[in-house]
């Protein structure tokens, strides 16, 4: 147990890749809970991709962490005192975005109310920052609500092998599609079509991606699970079938640019394919958070999804960790492991 609190604060907005010294850490006193709130010991840290995005002042869909607070981010812990009804001490949280610190202030109110998590038999904590917490839950609605698959379509997913992308691909295949990933190894590949089942992967880092996408989808692709951006997704657009689908989730290849960034080459095919390109942010699907965990809950535990984690031990070393996303580093969801597990 700590007497302090370490906290990661944003210092200044990166320019380009995030540099030594954009955020710092710092040592402030642990909190100590009001009436109806609780104290949670963090556990678990989920570093995503949309952290860039936070630390920028770009036009995002909230707003971006200010100059000197503590950086933002999803975490399940442990309450360690509670003030609050409902909650006890020893209870597993996800105290609502719990930042990147050692210890969170959470309450039952305000827009990111602590919610406790339920014991599964056999499913580990890291699970529920994972296939049953928000990635899991990008890749249920994304795929299902604008993808809209059918049996038989043929889908591409780029950062296969990543958090959401490896939910996706799973989900593509329990509907009964032809499912080809993107993703930037050889190893990477080979997890996703040998544990995880798709149906081919292309290691974009080394093939001409449109001829590539050709090859492993003679049918052409109906739905595109965007992860990417940049010159993947041009490759998709050349290839896209009739009244294709775009399910616009992200765009990591651009998140680092520190100049405008040019529009796909391609958009034309939009135009003479009849295609829909869709963006969602997942926090508008959290009304209809029961219906996917129940669905994911009831995948996993017959063996349907596997989800794999990459956990990395120690608060100290976030900005270092978070840095994986964007070489390719990370296989499976990004975690830090900032205490330990009870
Ligand atoms: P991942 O675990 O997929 O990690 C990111 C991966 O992206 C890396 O492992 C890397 O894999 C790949 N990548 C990095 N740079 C590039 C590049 N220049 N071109 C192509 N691929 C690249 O992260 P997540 O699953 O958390 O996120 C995946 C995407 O989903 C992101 O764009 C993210 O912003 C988005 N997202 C959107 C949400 C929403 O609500 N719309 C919610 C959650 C995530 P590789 O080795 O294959 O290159």
């Amino acid at each position: 147990m700590r007497n302090s609190n370490r906290q990661w604060r944003l210092k200044r907005r990166p320019v380009g890749e995030i540099k030594a010294g954009d955020l710092e850490l710092i040592d402030a006193p642990k909190p100590v809970p009001g009436e109806g709130e609780i104290l949670v010991r963090n556990v678990y840290l989920s570093l995503d991709p949309t952290n860039r995005i936070w630390m920028s002042d770009m036009e995002q869909y909230m707003p971006p962490v200010a100059i000197g607070d503590v950086m933002r981010g999803g975490t399940l812990g442990i309450v360690e005192q509670s003030n609050a009804d409902g909650f006890a001490v020893g209870d597993i949280v996800i105290p609502g975005m719990g930042g990147w610190q050692d210890y969170t202030i959470g309450s039952a109110s305000g827009p990111f109310p602590a919610q406790k998590v339920p014991k599964i038999p056999g499913v580990p904590l890291a699970t529920f920052m994972s296939a049953l917490g928000f990635t899991g839950a990008t890749a249920y609605f994304g795929f299902l609500d604008l993808g809209l698959p059918k049996a038989g379509e043929t889908v591409v997913v780029s950062a296969a092998a990543g958090a959401v992308g490896q939910i996706v691909g799973q989900i593509a295949k329990i509907k009964g599609c032809r499912v080809v990933g993107l993703a930037g190894s050889d190893d990477k590949c080979r997890y996703v079509v040998k544990e995880l089942g798709f149906d081919a992967c292309i290691n974009y880092k080394k093939e001409d991606v449109a001829a590539a996408l050709k090859r492993e989808c003679p049918k052409g692709i109906d739905i595109d699970f965007e992860n990417a951006g940049g010159a993947i997704l041009d490759a998709v657009l050349a290839n896209i079938n009739l009244k294709a689908r775009i399910v616009l989730c992200g765009l990591i290849a651009q998140y680092n640019a520190s100049a405008p960034v040019p529009g796909p080459y391609n958009f034309a095919n939009i135009l003479m394919k009849r295609a829909r390109v869709e963006g969602f942010i997942i926090i508008d699907y959290m009304p209809r958070f029961a219906e996917f965990a129940m669905q994911m809950a009831q995948w996993l535990m017959e063996g349907k999804i596997k989800d794999r984690v990459d956990i990395n031990d120690g608060l100290e070393n976030a900005v270092t960790t978070l840095g994986k996303l964007f070489t390719g580093a990370n296989t499976g969801k990004l975690l830090v492991r900032v205490s330990p597990e009870p």
